[in-house]
């Protein structure tokens, strides 16, 4: 009798095409674990079979001048820690940073972070500001994501569940920050969450800006703070009259961390903050 004739099984394939094909109906991936595991111990889940990727070589990180490539398997303190994203994805290596602690971060990986879609999943949130492309592997080879349709909802995304997420791209940006609010500074998710990317000229003028807001049921542009932001000079006004507007854009969640009325109160300053700190005109709270 097969492993998959058992009920629930477990794989830890070392080719990618073994994996996809393992992937069968009820049978999901499973990557650090932080997520799934306590899922299937707290909530009782019982998927009809687990995939590991950990043997896939899904760990590696590349860059040049023009694109980096963040394997999904890449641990949160590792996409923490490596130079290269530090210095062109500066928002995602601090919200990996930020994100509950040492002891999961070491754990969880960059694809599976992506992949649970908490709502205000902080590496979503930069991810998201940084314009990055999720590369999704399945039986009919690899299909390009932008980040900005990888939400279908909370805890849900585009990714089927016969493909695997094996690659984020983000082209390097100069200015990028990530701005979180929690209860603790560590072990504690966020209230609100904020992650801006921005391309400012020479003469002090903001030419390109992308704002991201965790603050509703998912990470969320927000198009109206970038607007306020496009074409003027930076200053803590311009960067507050922007943020102001975020409301515009975002519904704050109602939750057990915090009402809708406070997330109210605090998106517009994390977003500020965020702004400035991209700007070089604020230090990253
Ligand atoms: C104590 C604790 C504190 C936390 N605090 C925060 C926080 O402050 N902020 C925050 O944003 N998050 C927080 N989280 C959530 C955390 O981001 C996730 O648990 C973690 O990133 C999931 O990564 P993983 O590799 O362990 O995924 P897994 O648990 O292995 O998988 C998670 C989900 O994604 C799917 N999946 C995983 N990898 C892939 C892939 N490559 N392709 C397709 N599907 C995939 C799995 O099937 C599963 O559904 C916390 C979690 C814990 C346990």
């Amino acid at each position: 009798m097969g492993d998959r004739d058992r009920g629930s099984w477990f794989r830890a394939p070392r080719e990618m095409k073994e994996a996809i094909d393992a992937l069968s109906d009820g049978a999901r991936v499973l990557a650090g674990g932080t997520d799934l595991v306590a899922t299937m111990n707290i909530r009782g889940e019982r998927p009809g079979g687990v995939v590991w990727i950990g043997r896939l070589g899904l760990e590696r990180i590349a860059a040049d001048d023009d694109l980096i490539r963040i394997g999904a398997g890449a641990s949160l303190a590792t996409v923490a820690s490596d130079p290269a994203i530090r210095a062109g994805a500066a928002a995602l290596a601090a919200a990996a940073g930020k994100l509950a602690g040492p002891s999961v971060r070491n754990l969880a990986t960059l694809g599976g972070s992506l992949c649970a879609a908490w709502p205000r999943s902080d590496v979503g949130c930069a991810v998201l500001a940084l314009d990055g492309v999720l590369v999704a592997t399945g039986r009919g080879g690899e299909r390009l994501i932008p980040m900005s349709d990888l939400y279908a909802g909370p805890r849900r995304t585009t990714i089927t569940p016969d493909e695997i997420l094996t690659e984020v791209r983000i082209r390097p940006a100069a200015r990028s920050s990530f701005v979180k609010v929690a209860r603790r500074s560590s072990f504690a998710l966020p209230v609100v969450n904020a992650a801006a990317r921005l391309e400012i000229g020479q003469d002090g003028v903001v030419a390109e800006a992308v704002v991201a807001v965790g603050a509703g049921s998912v990470p969320e542009r927000a198009p109206s703070v970038e607007e306020g932001l496009i074409g003027r000079a930076l200053d803590p006004t311009v960067a507050r009259e922007a943020a102001s507007r975020v409301l515009e854009d975002v519904t704050p969640a109602d939750d057990e961390h915090a009402s809708s009325w406070y997330r109210s109160q605090v998106a517009p300053v994390a977003v500020a903050r965020a702004v400035l700190a991209a700007g070089g005109l604020e230090a990253t709270a």
